[in-house]
């Protein structure tokens, strides 16, 4: 079915989707040529996401400079100051030291970068992420609050790889539930205001919507198989 619709066919009836929501589409743009960017871009796409440093800043470098440009992968410290000068939101910080490099190379650019902080809710081992617990350390830490070029404004998760509707609405859920609290419980901080909450893929960003999504990532169900 994928196959015979285009690109601004799938993204239309995604948006179509998604009005009358808390929820704007991150075009997952990861493996794709620029030229198929653009193609989504004419389609009126602008926020786009991407897992790997390199395959960003190349699309950056030859793509219209009104893109927003979400890196949503694993981000390694040595490599931050790539895309530093130019990146809107970092989805996937997992670390204190992660955040004190994108802190350093922001200053650096003379910028101030949004970040969300990336809580594991699914069953299965993941290498990457917070605990519940270890993000609400880091959000309450003192060292946080003296990073003045970095902005914590939500949290990012993925769902389990499950056919288990129930499964998938209960971490979603579950993400939700932490997200509300620590909106409410952490101390005013300038670099510090939860509003966006990153979750839902294609095949499961209805549930996440349904479970108060702000942001869904979204390739395949636009862009076709990779
Ligand atoms: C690839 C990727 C997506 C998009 O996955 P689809 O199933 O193609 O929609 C979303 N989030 C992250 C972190 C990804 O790496």
């Amino acid at each position: 079915m994928l196959s015979i619709m285009s690109i601004a066919e799938n993204l239309h009836s995604i948006e179509n989707g998604l009005q009358g929501t808390a929820a704007r589409l991150v075009a997952v743009t990861k493996t794709h040529p620029p030229e198929v960017l653009r193609e989504a871009y004419d389609a009126g796409a602008r926020v786009f996401g991407e897992n790997k440093v390199q395959e960003m800043v190349a699309k950056w470098e030859v793509l219209p400079k009104d893109i927003e440009w979400h890196l949503i992968g694993h981000l390694q410290s040595n490599k931050v100051k790539y895309i530093a000068p130019f990146v809107s939101l970092i989805h996937s910080v997992d670390s204190l030291k992660l955040l004190k490099e994108i802190d350093r190379q922001a200053e650096k650019a003379g910028r101030v970068i949004d970040c969300l902080l990336q809580v594991y809710i699914a069953m299965e081992e993941t290498k990457f992420g917070l605990s519940m617990e270890e993000a609400e350390e880091l959000l309450l830490s003192d060292e946080l609050a003296s990073l003045e070029h970095i902005r914590i404004v939500g949290l990012m998760g993925m769902a389990s790889n499950t056919d288990s509707e129930e499964q998938v609405r209960a971490e979603f859920r579950s993400l939700k539930q932490f997200f509300d609290r620590m909106k409410v419980s952490l101390p005013v901080r300038a670099n510090c205001q939860l509003y966006e909450l990153s979750m839902g893929m294609s095949g499961d960003y209805p549930l996440a919507v349904a479970e108060g999504s702000t942001l869904i990532r979204v390739g395949s169900a636009i862009f076709g198989a990779r």
